[in-house]
Protein backbone atom coordinates (compact mmCIF):
# COMPACT_ATOMS: atom_id res chain seq x y z
CA UNK A 1 0.00 0.00 0.00
CA UNK A 2 1.37 3.45 -0.82
CA UNK A 3 2.64 5.62 2.14
CA UNK A 4 0.03 8.62 1.19
CA UNK A 5 -2.94 6.09 1.52
CA UNK A 6 -1.70 4.49 4.69
CA UNK A 7 -0.98 8.02 6.48
CA UNK A 8 -4.59 8.93 5.10
CA UNK A 9 -5.81 5.57 6.51
CA UNK A 10 -4.58 6.89 9.96
CA UNK A 11 -5.78 9.89 10.13
CA UNK A 12 -9.32 8.48 9.24
CA UNK A 13 -9.58 6.18 12.53
CA UNK A 14 -9.50 9.72 14.00
CA UNK A 15 -13.19 11.15 13.44
CA UNK A 16 -13.14 14.76 14.92
CA UNK A 17 -10.91 17.26 14.57
CA UNK A 18 -9.50 17.85 18.24
CA UNK A 19 -8.67 14.09 17.73
CA UNK A 20 -6.49 14.27 14.58
CA UNK A 21 -5.16 18.14 16.35
CA UNK A 22 -3.77 15.88 19.29
CA UNK A 23 -2.11 13.09 17.46
CA UNK A 24 -0.69 15.51 15.06
CA UNK A 25 0.80 17.18 18.04
CA UNK A 26 1.90 14.17 19.61
CA UNK A 27 3.78 12.95 16.59
CA UNK A 28 5.73 16.51 16.43
CA UNK A 29 6.94 16.33 19.85
CA UNK A 30 7.87 12.84 20.16
CA UNK A 31 9.76 13.89 16.70
CA UNK A 32 11.54 17.05 18.50
CA UNK A 33 12.12 14.26 21.15
CA UNK A 34 13.82 12.23 18.76
CA UNK A 35 15.98 15.00 17.39
CA UNK A 36 17.06 16.55 20.27
CA UNK A 37 18.48 13.29 21.17
CA UNK A 38 20.16 12.49 17.98
CA UNK A 39 21.74 15.99 18.07
CA UNK A 40 23.06 15.72 21.72
CA UNK A 41 23.78 12.08 20.92
CA UNK A 42 25.87 13.15 17.75
CA UNK A 43 27.31 15.99 20.20
CA UNK A 44 28.76 13.48 22.57
CA UNK A 45 30.34 11.08 20.03
CA UNK A 46 31.73 14.54 18.82
CA UNK A 47 33.48 14.69 21.80
CA UNK A 48 35.29 11.50 21.47
CA UNK A 49 37.19 12.02 18.50
CA UNK A 50 39.23 9.08 17.36
CA UNK A 51 39.73 8.31 20.94
CA UNK A 52 37.93 5.57 22.41
CA UNK A 53 35.70 4.62 19.60
CA UNK A 54 36.98 1.64 17.19
CA UNK A 55 39.35 0.75 20.62
CA UNK A 56 38.48 -2.55 22.40
CA UNK A 57 39.62 -3.65 25.79
CA UNK A 58 40.29 -6.73 27.43
CA UNK A 59 42.16 -8.44 30.22
CA UNK A 60 45.45 -9.05 29.38
CA UNK A 61 47.42 -11.90 30.00
CA UNK A 62 51.11 -10.89 30.53
CA UNK A 63 52.99 -13.89 31.20
CA UNK A 64 53.89 -14.74 27.81
CA UNK A 65 54.17 -10.77 26.63
CA UNK A 66 57.53 -9.54 26.54
CA UNK A 67 57.16 -5.90 29.41
CA UNK A 68 58.73 -2.67 28.44
CA UNK A 69 62.05 -2.74 30.71
CA UNK A 70 61.58 0.37 33.36
CA UNK A 71 64.20 3.33 33.88
CA UNK A 72 65.41 3.84 36.99
CA UNK A 73 66.53 0.90 39.48
CA UNK A 74 69.02 -0.66 39.80
CA UNK A 75 70.15 -4.72 40.58
CA UNK A 76 70.86 -6.36 43.89
CA UNK A 77 71.96 -9.87 44.56
CA UNK A 78 69.64 -12.73 44.48
CA UNK A 79 67.51 -11.81 41.55
CA UNK A 80 66.33 -8.53 43.55
CA UNK A 81 65.65 -4.68 42.03
CA UNK A 82 65.52 -1.84 43.29
CA UNK A 83 63.17 0.73 41.44
CA UNK A 84 64.49 4.61 42.05
CA UNK A 85 61.05 5.84 40.82
CA UNK A 86 60.04 7.18 43.88
CA UNK A 87 60.42 8.01 47.45
CA UNK A 88 59.25 4.27 48.31
CA UNK A 89 62.47 3.15 46.76
CA UNK A 90 60.67 -0.32 46.91
CA UNK A 91 62.89 -3.72 46.96
CA UNK A 92 61.19 -6.25 44.54
CA UNK A 93 62.25 -9.86 44.76
CA UNK A 94 61.85 -12.05 41.58
CA UNK A 95 58.33 -12.65 40.31
CA UNK A 96 56.80 -9.80 42.94
CA UNK A 97 55.61 -5.98 42.19
CA UNK A 98 56.45 -2.97 44.11
CA UNK A 99 54.10 -1.25 46.09
CA UNK A 100 52.46 0.09 42.96
CA UNK A 101 51.63 -3.10 41.62
CA UNK A 102 52.88 -1.41 37.96
CA UNK A 103 56.39 -2.46 37.88
CA UNK A 104 57.39 -5.95 38.12
CA UNK A 105 60.88 -8.06 38.84
CA UNK A 106 61.18 -10.23 35.84
CA UNK A 107 64.36 -12.43 36.16
CA UNK A 108 66.03 -9.96 37.93
CA UNK A 109 64.86 -6.63 35.93
CA UNK A 110 62.32 -4.14 36.57
CA UNK A 111 59.77 -4.10 33.75
CA UNK A 112 56.57 -2.17 33.34
CA UNK A 113 53.42 -3.84 33.05
CA UNK A 114 51.34 -1.08 32.13
CA UNK A 115 52.80 0.46 29.33
CA UNK A 116 51.00 1.20 26.29
CA UNK A 117 47.93 -0.35 28.38
CA UNK A 118 46.05 2.27 29.98
CA UNK A 119 42.56 1.03 31.58
CA UNK A 120 40.77 4.63 30.96
CA UNK A 121 41.16 7.24 27.57
CA UNK A 122 38.47 9.67 27.66
CA UNK A 123 38.29 13.26 26.09
CA UNK A 124 37.88 15.55 29.59
CA UNK A 125 37.85 19.61 29.43
CA UNK A 126 41.25 20.93 30.92
CA UNK A 127 38.92 22.38 33.75
CA UNK A 128 38.52 19.00 35.01
CA UNK A 129 41.84 18.61 36.27
CA UNK A 130 41.88 21.21 37.90
CA UNK A 131 44.21 23.63 35.09
CA UNK A 132 42.47 27.18 35.20
CA UNK A 133 45.79 29.31 33.56
CA UNK A 134 46.12 26.81 30.34
CA UNK A 135 43.69 26.95 26.95
CA UNK A 136 40.72 27.50 28.85
CA UNK A 137 37.78 25.26 27.83
CA UNK A 138 40.01 23.11 25.45
CA UNK A 139 39.73 19.56 25.62
CA UNK A 140 42.52 16.90 26.60
CA UNK A 141 42.82 13.36 25.98
CA UNK A 142 42.81 11.58 29.41
CA UNK A 143 45.28 8.40 29.75
CA UNK A 144 45.22 6.21 32.87
CA UNK A 145 46.68 3.38 33.96
CA UNK A 146 46.51 0.72 36.83
CA UNK A 147 48.69 1.22 39.84
CA UNK A 148 49.64 3.88 41.86
CA UNK A 149 52.51 4.70 44.24
CA UNK A 150 49.95 6.08 47.62
CA UNK A 151 47.19 4.84 48.78
CA UNK A 152 44.74 7.10 49.44
CA UNK A 153 41.34 6.57 51.99
CA UNK A 154 39.61 9.10 50.15
CA UNK A 155 40.36 7.49 46.63
CA UNK A 156 37.70 8.24 43.76
CA UNK A 157 40.00 6.52 40.70
CA UNK A 158 40.41 3.31 43.60
CA UNK A 159 39.14 1.00 40.86
CA UNK A 160 41.90 1.34 38.70
CA UNK A 161 44.83 2.86 41.24
CA UNK A 162 44.36 0.17 44.18
CA UNK A 163 44.22 -2.56 41.66
CA UNK A 164 46.15 -5.24 39.68
CA UNK A 165 45.92 -4.79 35.97
CA UNK A 166 44.76 -7.92 35.34
CA UNK A 167 41.86 -6.69 37.58
CA UNK A 168 40.61 -4.41 34.80
CA UNK A 169 40.10 -4.40 31.28
CA UNK A 170 42.31 -2.30 29.15
CA UNK A 171 43.57 -0.90 26.10
CA UNK A 172 45.94 -1.75 23.87
CA UNK A 173 47.99 2.20 23.67
CA UNK A 174 51.40 2.13 22.88
CA UNK A 175 52.70 6.06 22.50
CA UNK A 176 52.72 6.57 19.21
CA UNK A 177 49.00 5.59 18.77
CA UNK A 178 48.55 7.94 21.72
CA UNK A 179 49.90 10.99 20.22
CA UNK A 180 48.03 9.82 16.54
CA UNK A 181 44.89 9.86 18.07
CA UNK A 182 45.21 13.31 19.78
CA UNK A 183 46.41 14.84 16.33
CA UNK A 184 43.57 13.40 14.49
CA UNK A 185 41.28 14.81 16.71
CA UNK A 186 42.84 18.15 17.11
CA UNK A 187 42.99 17.87 20.89
CA UNK A 188 46.25 20.16 21.76
CA UNK A 189 46.98 18.60 25.04
CA UNK A 190 47.34 15.19 26.42
CA UNK A 191 46.76 14.21 30.01
CA UNK A 192 48.13 11.18 31.97
CA UNK A 193 45.92 11.33 34.68
CA UNK A 194 43.49 9.11 36.77
CA UNK A 195 45.95 7.37 38.64
CA UNK A 196 49.41 8.69 39.27
CA UNK A 197 51.02 9.21 36.24
CA UNK A 198 54.93 8.06 37.97
CA UNK A 199 54.43 4.98 38.01
CA UNK A 200 53.46 4.43 34.24
CA UNK A 201 56.69 6.69 33.73
CA UNK A 202 57.92 5.14 30.78
CA UNK A 203 54.75 5.36 28.99
CA UNK A 204 54.50 9.35 30.42
CA UNK A 205 57.77 9.58 29.31
CA UNK A 206 57.61 8.32 25.22
CA UNK A 207 54.30 9.67 24.71
CA UNK A 208 55.64 13.23 25.91
CA UNK A 209 58.91 13.02 23.47
CA UNK A 210 56.50 11.91 20.41
CA UNK A 211 54.18 14.49 21.62
CA UNK A 212 56.75 17.30 21.59
CA UNK A 213 57.63 16.77 18.06
CA UNK A 214 54.03 16.76 16.74
CA UNK A 215 53.54 20.24 18.87
CA UNK A 216 50.94 18.33 21.12
CA UNK A 217 51.12 19.89 24.82
CA UNK A 218 51.51 17.32 27.70
CA UNK A 219 50.36 17.52 31.09
CA UNK A 220 50.47 15.49 34.35
CA UNK A 221 48.27 15.12 37.21
CA UNK A 222 50.25 13.62 40.37
CA UNK A 223 51.07 13.30 43.59
CA UNK A 224 54.73 13.97 42.62
CA UNK A 225 56.08 12.06 45.17
CA UNK A 226 58.88 10.93 42.83
CA UNK A 227 62.71 11.05 43.25
CA UNK A 228 64.68 14.45 41.59
CA UNK A 229 66.59 12.55 38.89
CA UNK A 230 63.77 10.91 37.23
CA UNK A 231 61.76 13.95 37.73
CA UNK A 232 64.37 16.19 35.92
CA UNK A 233 64.49 13.99 32.65
CA UNK A 234 60.69 14.13 32.38
CA UNK A 235 60.17 18.50 32.92
CA UNK A 236 61.93 19.12 29.56
CA UNK A 237 59.17 17.16 27.66
CA UNK A 238 56.01 18.28 30.18
CA UNK A 239 53.60 21.70 29.84
CA UNK A 240 51.70 21.57 32.52
CA UNK A 241 52.15 19.94 36.01
CA UNK A 242 48.42 19.73 38.08
CA UNK A 243 49.96 18.89 41.85
CA UNK A 244 47.98 17.41 44.67
CA UNK A 245 49.04 18.46 47.80
CA UNK A 246 47.48 15.89 50.38
CA UNK A 247 47.68 19.02 53.36
CA UNK A 248 50.66 20.18 54.78
CA UNK A 249 51.38 17.40 57.92
CA UNK A 250 52.77 14.00 58.20
CA UNK A 251 49.40 13.66 59.76
CA UNK A 252 47.38 14.62 56.17
CA UNK A 253 49.85 12.39 54.05
CA UNK A 254 49.79 9.24 56.46
CA UNK A 255 46.14 8.91 55.26
CA UNK A 256 47.65 8.39 51.74
CA UNK A 257 50.32 6.10 53.32
CA UNK A 258 52.86 8.83 52.29
CA UNK A 259 54.97 11.36 52.83
CA UNK A 260 55.01 15.14 52.66
CA UNK A 261 59.08 15.74 52.39
CA UNK A 262 59.54 14.10 48.69
CA UNK A 263 56.25 16.44 47.65
CA UNK A 264 57.34 19.10 48.96
CA UNK A 265 61.55 18.63 47.46
CA UNK A 266 59.95 17.93 43.93
CA UNK A 267 57.73 20.91 44.13
CA UNK A 268 60.31 23.26 44.38
CA UNK A 269 62.79 21.60 41.03
CA UNK A 270 59.65 22.01 39.30
CA UNK A 271 59.35 25.11 40.16
CA UNK A 272 62.74 26.30 38.61
CA UNK A 273 61.64 25.03 35.67
CA UNK A 274 59.59 26.32 32.71
CA UNK A 275 56.94 24.24 33.01
CA UNK A 276 53.14 25.44 34.50
CA UNK A 277 52.20 24.23 37.70
CA UNK A 278 48.86 24.65 39.26
CA UNK A 279 47.76 23.28 43.07
CA UNK A 280 44.91 21.16 44.27
CA UNK A 281 44.59 20.66 48.23
CA UNK A 282 41.61 18.70 48.46
CA UNK A 283 40.12 19.51 51.74
CA UNK A 284 38.73 16.64 53.88
CA UNK A 285 37.25 17.49 57.08
CA UNK A 286 39.64 16.56 60.52
CA UNK A 287 42.32 14.98 58.10
CA UNK A 288 43.98 18.23 56.63
CA UNK A 289 40.95 21.49 57.22
CA UNK A 290 42.61 23.18 60.25
CA UNK A 291 42.92 27.05 59.51
CA UNK A 292 46.61 26.77 60.62
CA UNK A 293 47.92 23.40 58.51
CA UNK A 294 45.85 25.62 55.02
CA UNK A 295 48.03 28.62 56.36
CA UNK A 296 51.25 26.93 56.65
CA UNK A 297 50.44 25.23 52.93
CA UNK A 298 49.62 28.91 51.79
CA UNK A 299 52.28 30.59 53.35
CA UNK A 300 54.58 27.57 51.98
CA UNK A 301 53.45 27.93 48.60
CA UNK A 302 53.71 31.61 48.41
CA UNK A 303 57.08 31.42 49.46
CA UNK A 304 59.03 28.87 47.34
CA UNK A 305 56.40 28.47 44.31
CA UNK A 306 55.33 32.25 44.36
CA UNK A 307 52.15 34.03 44.31
CA UNK A 308 51.23 32.94 41.23
CA UNK A 309 50.72 29.44 41.09
CA UNK A 310 47.29 29.18 41.26
CA UNK A 311 46.00 27.43 44.60
CA UNK A 312 42.81 25.30 44.29
CA UNK A 313 40.57 24.05 47.50
CA UNK A 314 38.65 21.25 46.02
CA UNK A 315 35.90 20.17 48.17
CA UNK A 316 35.81 16.53 49.70
CA UNK A 317 32.81 13.79 49.19
CA UNK A 318 32.85 10.19 51.10
CA UNK A 319 34.71 7.67 48.59
CA UNK A 320 36.49 4.74 48.77
CA UNK A 321 37.22 3.29 52.68
CA UNK A 322 36.76 7.00 53.78
CA UNK A 323 33.11 6.95 53.86
CA UNK A 324 32.13 7.65 57.78
CA UNK A 325 33.26 11.73 57.04
CA UNK A 326 30.85 13.79 55.50
CA UNK A 327 31.51 16.16 53.02
CA UNK A 328 33.05 19.27 53.10
CA UNK A 329 31.56 22.48 54.29
CA UNK A 330 31.42 25.00 51.37
CA UNK A 331 32.19 27.63 54.78
CA UNK A 332 35.10 25.71 55.60
CA UNK A 333 36.22 26.12 51.84
CA UNK A 334 35.39 29.51 51.68
CA UNK A 335 37.49 30.04 54.90
CA UNK A 336 40.46 28.38 53.45
CA UNK A 337 39.77 30.67 50.52
CA UNK A 338 40.43 33.85 52.58
CA UNK A 339 43.20 32.39 54.61
CA UNK A 340 45.54 32.16 51.31
CA UNK A 341 44.01 35.60 50.02
CA UNK A 342 45.34 37.03 53.34
CA UNK A 343 48.90 35.25 52.38
CA UNK A 344 49.11 36.74 48.87
CA UNK A 345 48.17 34.42 46.64
CA UNK A 346 46.90 35.87 43.78
CA UNK A 347 44.62 33.09 42.09
CA UNK A 348 42.82 30.93 44.47
CA UNK A 349 39.77 28.70 43.03
CA UNK A 350 36.83 26.54 45.00
CA UNK A 351 36.75 23.66 42.97
CA UNK A 352 33.71 20.56 43.25
CA UNK A 353 31.39 23.05 44.20
CA UNK A 354 29.41 23.94 41.00
CA UNK A 355 28.39 28.05 40.49
CA UNK A 356 30.54 28.68 43.49
CA UNK A 357 31.88 32.44 42.36
CA UNK A 358 35.27 31.32 43.02
CA UNK A 359 35.29 28.83 40.01
CA UNK A 360 36.02 31.45 38.25
CA UNK A 361 39.42 33.60 37.73
CA UNK A 362 39.43 37.42 38.91
CA UNK A 363 42.51 39.79 37.61
CA UNK A 364 44.53 40.23 40.97
CA UNK A 365 45.11 43.75 40.48
CA UNK A 366 41.69 44.91 39.20
CA UNK A 367 39.49 42.30 40.40
CA UNK A 368 37.74 42.00 36.91
CA UNK A 369 36.25 38.50 36.32
CA UNK A 370 38.66 37.29 33.91
CA UNK A 371 37.52 33.76 32.83
CA UNK A 372 33.81 33.42 34.26
CA UNK A 373 33.59 29.38 34.84
CA UNK A 374 30.50 27.59 36.42
CA UNK A 375 32.42 24.47 37.33
CA UNK A 376 34.19 22.83 34.00
CA UNK A 377 32.61 24.84 31.62
CA UNK A 378 33.87 28.31 30.68
CA UNK A 379 30.84 31.05 29.82
CA UNK A 380 33.57 33.79 28.93
CA UNK A 381 37.22 34.49 28.78
CA UNK A 382 38.51 37.95 28.82
CA UNK A 383 42.09 37.33 29.19
CA UNK A 384 43.56 38.69 25.98
CA UNK A 385 47.32 37.80 24.48
CA UNK A 386 48.11 36.68 28.30
CA UNK A 387 46.67 40.14 29.80
CA UNK A 388 43.50 41.16 31.37
CA UNK A 389 41.90 43.37 28.91
CA UNK A 390 40.64 45.51 31.05
CA UNK A 391 43.71 46.97 33.34
CA UNK A 392 46.37 45.25 31.12
CA UNK A 393 48.07 42.84 34.27
CA UNK A 394 50.16 40.19 32.95
CA UNK A 395 48.21 37.15 33.63
CA UNK A 396 50.71 34.06 33.74
CA UNK A 397 49.98 30.54 32.32
CA UNK A 398 49.54 29.10 28.82
CA UNK A 399 47.43 30.51 26.48
CA UNK A 400 48.43 29.44 23.06
S1 LIG B 1 57.24 3.45 41.38
FE1 LIG B 1 56.20 1.66 42.28
S2 LIG B 1 57.79 0.08 42.37
FE2 LIG B 1 58.85 2.02 42.05
S3 LIG B 1 59.42 2.72 44.09
FE3 LIG B 1 57.45 3.68 43.60
S4 LIG B 1 55.89 2.28 44.41
FE4 LIG B 1 57.82 1.15 44.36
ZN1 LIG C 1 42.85 43.67 35.53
Amino acid sequence: MPLKIMILKFFNNFTSEAQRRWVVGSLVLVGGLVFLAWYYMGLGLRNEPAVSQELTSATPVLEDVELEEAMFYSQLEDDRVQCELCFRNCVIPEGERGFCRARENREGKLKSVVYGRPAAVHIDPVEKEPQHHMLPGSDILCIGTAGCNYACNHCHNWHLSQRAIEDMRVYELPPEEVVARASEGDVPTISFTYNDPIVSYEYLYDTARLAQEEGIKILWHSNVAINPEPLKKLLPYTDSITVDLKGFSEEAYANSEAELEPVLEALEIIAEHDVWLEIVNLVIPTINDSPEEIRALSEWAKENLGPEVPLHFSRFTPAYRLTDLPPTPVDTLEEAASIAEDVGIHYISIGNVPGHRRNSTFCPECGERLIHRVHFSVLENKIEDGRCSECGHEIPGIWK
